[in-house]
């Protein structure tokens, strides 16, 4: 059986680099023989480390990549696909796409793993009319700590599906999944952008615009006064006509030695400004491709590195509708006098709520901003987390690695059930990550 390495490891946002023991199973035997074999209680998966925080890490860490990287059955009449979950969706795409196939829903990356699409119930720019990934989870297969393999789904041992759809890798190793695609018939997008002059504008195209499939906001938030909250709010859905091809443009890499004091506040407004402006109509329609709509950061790959060593932080709430508009205006007035903004915002409409105990949207408004780590961030974001309770809301697990055990529960109601579900099942001994530890999971 392989033996494991220490390693030096971070998230997306860089930040916390903790050292960790990794061990990365070859096949299906060692991981089982494993998990059989381990008794470390700081154990957890990793799937593509696109998480932000720390997720992902802990003080023992099994890479799931390379022992479950297989497809297993892909019905394309009917666009159900069976995979290992350490598939990585981009992958995915390049096998069902030509086929006329599309992820159902799809976060921001198409670089994470089908296991960790499941454990952080991802959501894309469609989360108003599709929910969340699990919701087109047919099946799923769990490696428990016990060494044993349990099939659930949402008939079955539900539960169990409740909890890790959504549940971090905290009930177990998932193994592989079955999910029903999305048929299209070309793979451009049409894209229809409105640039809004402040909050009360992004809100009506969001709310006037609810029958658009995918939607998603650019906020300005430097912008203050009476252009807080000006946004460019792009609206989308697949053409009916137009071809099925794959993006043949080749991502650049962001260079190691990126100088990070280039990102300050007045480079970030200065951006912002020229990225509103880009845009000189009310209303731009075009047709693009499905990369350049979904995935535009992936363009630049190791994009993280922008951020110099220390890294950033990913800070992702969401807000009950009813509080969104006003919390949303305090929460953007307090970054924009702050003078801390950030250049990637972006505000997203959702559905409603799933029954899984963590999953992250419910119905509302949730706002994802990057912050570069210095230490005047830490006391903001503390402010920020003081609004974002007083409006109902809640943190997102994929991108948090700051918020305390407090802050954090009192956004979940469903946590106790979670938080006893892993007792019962004696997984709270054997799958812990530094992110369960200090929320309290
Ligand atoms: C540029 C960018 C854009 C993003 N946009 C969005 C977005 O729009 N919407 C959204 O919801 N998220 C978004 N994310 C977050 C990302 O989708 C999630 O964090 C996702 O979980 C990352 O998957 P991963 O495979 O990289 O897993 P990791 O980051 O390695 O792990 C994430 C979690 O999944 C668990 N996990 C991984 N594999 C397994 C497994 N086999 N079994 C059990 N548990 C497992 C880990 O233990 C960990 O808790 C974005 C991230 C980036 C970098």
């Amino acid at each position: 059986m392989p033996r494991a390495n220490s390693q030096q490891l971070s998230g997306w946002g860089r930040f916390p680099a903790l050292q960790h023991s990794v061990f990365t199973p070859r096949t299906q035997a060692d991981l089982h023989r494993f998990i059989r074999n381990n008794d470390n209680p700081k154990t957890i998966a990793f799937g593509n480390g696109r998480s932000y925080g720390d997720s992902a890490l802990s003080e023992c860490i099994i890479d799931c990549r390379k022992a479950q990287n297989y497809f297993i059955d892909f019905d394309t009449q009917q666009g159900l696909l069976t995979c290992q979950a350490g598939v990585i969706l981009d992958e995915i795409l390049k096998v069902i796409v030509p086929k006329g196939w599309f992820l159902p829903v799809t976060p921001g990356t198409r670089f994470i793993t089908l296991g960790g699409a499941i454990a952080a119930d991802v959501h894309g720019k469609n989360h108003h009319q599709a929910g969340c990934f699990s919701a087109y989870v047919t099946d799923l297969y769990l490696l428990t700590s016990d060494g044993t393999t349990v099939r659930c789904n949402q008939n079955l041992e539900t539960d169990l599906f409740r909890a890790t759809c959504g549940g971090m890798g905290l009930t177990g190793i998932i193994l592989s999944a079955t999910i029903q695609l999305k048929a299209i018939a070309s793979t451009e997008i049409n894209q229809t952008t409105h640039k809004t002059q402040n909050l009360e504008e992004t809100f009506a195209v969001f709310e006037h615009n609810q029958s658009s499939p995918y939607s998603v906001a650019w906020i300005d938030c430097y912008a203050k006064n009476k252009s807080l909250g000006r946004s460019l709010v792009s609206l989308g859905e697949f053409s009916e006509d137009g071809p099925i091809a794959l993006a043949r443009k080749k991502a650049r890499t962001m260079p190691r030695w990126f100088p990070s004091f280039m990102l300050n506040a007045w480079t970030i407004q200065l951006f912002n400004t020229l990225y509103y402006h880009r845009q000189r109509q009310p209303v731009k329609t075009e047709r693009v491709h499905y990369e350049r709509f979904f995935y535009p950061l992936d363009g630049i790959q190791r994009w993280n590195r922008m951020y110099g060593h220390k890294g950033f932080i990913q800070y992702q709430f969401i807000l009950p509708k009813d509080t969104s508009f006003e919390g949303l205006q305090e929460i953007l007035k307090t970054i924009a006098d702050a003078g801390q903004g950030s250049f990637l915002a972006v505000l997203k409409l959702h559905g409603k709520e799933n029954n899984n105990w963590l999953s992250f949207p419910l119905e509302g408004y949730s706002l994802a901003l990057d912050f570069k780590i210095q230490d005047k961030l830490f006391p903001l974001l503390k402010k920020l987390d003081q609004l974002v309770l007083t409006h109902r809301g809640r943190f997102y697990l994929a991108k948090d690695a700051r918020v305390s055990q407090e802050v954090f529960e009192r956004g979940y109601p469903n946590i106790d059930q979670f938080r006893q579900f892993r007792r019962t099942h004696n997984m709270h001994r054997h799958f812990n990550s530094a992110q369960s530890l200090r929320v309290g999971l």
